[in-house]
């Protein structure tokens, strides 16, 4: 951790934006955060949900038992 943003005066401090990389103000101020904006936001979900549907769909081999051990 030798690289941190410094606060500011409010408490807000600058984030990497996980989707596109650049500045993202991490304050309440920004409803997106971590990320810069809504298109980010939007577009980092649906890279997941796809992401995890595509994982899902991989796992139908018997591997899902040791990953989600049933609840009973
Ligand atoms: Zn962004």
């Amino acid at each position: 951790m030798n690289k941190r943003p410094a606060p500011s005066a409010d408490g807000a401090r600058t984030v990497r934006c996980p989707a596109c990389g650049g500045p993202s103000l991490f304050s309440p101020q920004n409803a997106y955060r971590p990320f810069c904006s809504e298109r980010c936001k939007l577009h980092d979900l649906g890279a997941w949900a796809n992401e995890s549907f595509r994982v899902e769909a991989q796992e139908d081999d018997g591997a899902e038992e040791a990953q989600q051990p049933r609840l009973q």
